[in-house]
């Protein structure tokens, strides 16, 4: 059995682990690898060697780090399509959709190429006579990131990328099931020219991300993932002094107008529905259809997703792939028996699919509810599977008060084709990322990426400005030359002269 081990400090580590946990091929059911759990130890030894490195790196001129940066992106450039094999291989997702994941990390990596333009601080000259004051942004030292399931190559990079161009070090600590594409990107790294030690790579469980957020000598802790597990982590970290920017769950809404094109809109649903088998932190999984919308949504949804054809990752026709793992796929379709059982139409249920030669994947075709309203589990609830609800509205204003209200505010969307409609929700909503006819409204890596409420706690947003933010600090400068020679004793406030 291949054993996917820790990457610290420039090589994969070749003591045989304590502890380990199995990963699947999705496909076939069947365990494919074994990864390992690391300790305390293993996250001690993975914190020291990024100490070890960081002075140098931070000390490396800001330029050299970015050109760091331009080797990375060549190199993932190149080994693009076998990342996104990798990726399909234990997340499920089909090809071209992990090759999707793997433009949107590398759209990060561009940015941190632009770090000496990013770093720049402000010079003002005589704020004061002979007197200059400028502001300058320092990395914080070792930075950690904590990562989910569904994005193994992305989201991992919405945080490394930047925190390393800014002159940190970096420990990744990625999700359990679907591993090995990190160790493969901690090579492409050292291949680029990273000194050892600045980016590395612990595996594990709940035991390794508690020894990262006791941890003294990492200052930072970047988390995404579901929200009671990004309210923890934000909690325990800051409570022992760190910065932390935890991403959680979302129930993303889209809101249909009657007015909107509804061959469009259908498509749009669908698409961000059942994309990646709805395992999105983005996908819509929720219609809000107001006034006359409503059946002809619903028969245009149906429509389309019943011929979506279900798959393995590996076989080109598959549009979209099996569950991650066995018990997610059980949870997604317990929810749907839930669904029914609360009165509930299910219009389209995915429960009965059966996928020749792979009858122990962990598939579930499309499901599609009606009738859903607000006090139901499958709407209270992130399903995290192929299933879209659908709920009524009577007006743009009670639309807006249904995805306002909603504890999750990552994303929503409104498709319409009234001006004035688009921009009445884009400035009332509650939610962090707004699409106007475009239904995963996912912003590029030049502008930040983070929902509000229970999507985000934490200040600042991921990758973009607020990433630089996050993983630098200020500092200000008050600065006079020449030294004055008729100084005197003066005990009041210094103002400017
Ligand atoms: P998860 O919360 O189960 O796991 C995320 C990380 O936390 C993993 O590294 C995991 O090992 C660790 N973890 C799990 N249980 C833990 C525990 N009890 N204590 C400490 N650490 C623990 O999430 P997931 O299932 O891997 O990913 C799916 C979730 O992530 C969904 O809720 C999805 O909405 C969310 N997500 C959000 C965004 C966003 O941008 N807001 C992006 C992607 C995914």
């Amino acid at each position: 059995m291949r054993t996917i081990n820790h990457w610290i400090n420039g090589r994969t580590v070749d003591r045989e682990p304590e502890r380990t946990g199995p990963v699947y091929d999705p496909a076939t059911g069947q365990q494919a690898a074994q990864v390992a759990y690391a300790t305390g130890d293993d996250v001690d030894a993975a914190v020291r060697a990024a100490q070890a490195a960081y002075p140098a790196w931070r000390d490396t001129s800001v330029v050299k780090r970015a050109r760091v940066m331009f080797a990375f992106l060549a190199l993932l450039q190149r080994h693009r399509q076998e990342l996104a094999e990798i990726i399909a291989s234990e997340h499920g997702k089909v090809v071209p959709d992990a090759a999707g994941e793997v433009q949107r990390g590398m759209e990060v990596v561009e940015v941190a190429c632009g770090i000496p333009h990013l770093l720049k601080g402000d010079y003002s000259e005589n704020v004061s006579t002979e007197i200059d004051l400028y502001s300058i942004r320092q990395p914080l030292g070792v930075a950690a990131g904590i990562t989910p399931f569904n994005f193994p190559i992305m989201v991992p990079m919405w945080m490394h990328p930047i925190a390393i161009a800014c002159g940190n070090s970096f420990v990744l600590k990625p999700s359990e099931r679907d591993p090995s594409v990190s160790t493969r990107v901690a090579e492409l790294y050292a291949e680029a020219g990273l000194p050892d030690g600045v980016f590395n790579v612990v595996h594990g469980d709940k035991t390794a991300v508690d020894a990262v957020l006791d941890h003294p000598g990492i200052s930072a802790v970047s988390f995404v993932g579901s929200t009671p597990i990004a309210r923890y982590v934000y909690e325990r970290g800051t409570t022992h002094g760190k910065r932390v920017q935890a991403l959680g769950g979302a129930k993303n809404h889209a809101v249909v107008m009657p007015d909107a094109d509804m061959d469009s809109a259908a498509d749009a649903l669908v698409s961000a529905a059942y994309g990646s088998t709805g395992q999105r932190c983005m996908a819509i999984s929720t219609a809000v259809a107001v006034g006359r919308a409503g059946d002809a949504l619903v028969d245009k949804v149906v429509e389309r997703a019943s011929r979506l054809r279900t798959g393995p990752a590996g076989d080109p026709s598959s549009e979209m792939g099996p569950l991650v793992t066995g018990a997610a796929r059980d949870k997604v379709a317990g929810l749907i028996e839930t669904g029914v059982h609360e009165g509930a139409k299910l219009v389209l249920d995915g429960r009965d699919l059966r996928v020749e030669g792979h009858e122990d994947g962990f598939f579930l075709g499309p499901s599609l509810f009606d009738e859903v309203t607000t006090d139901m589990t499958i709407y209270k609830e992130e399903i995290f599977g192929p299933v879209l609800i659908v709920l009524r509205a009577a007006d743009i204003d009670e639309a807006i008060r249904m995805v306002s209200d909603n504890p999750y505010g990552n994303g929503t969307a409104i498709f319409t084709s009234n001006g004035a409609a688009g921009r009445k929700f884009q400035n009332e909503v509650q939610a962090g990322m707004i699409g106007v006819n475009i239904p995963i409204p996912v912003p590029m890596a030049f502008y930040s990426f983070g929902g509000w409420k229970q999507s985000l706690f934490g200040d600042l947003h991921v990758h973009g400005p607020e990433g630089v933010a996050f993983y630098t600090r200020g500092k200000v400068v008050t600065s006079r030359w020449p030294v004055p020679r008729d100084s005197a004793v003066e005990l009041g406030f210094p103002t400017s002269r």
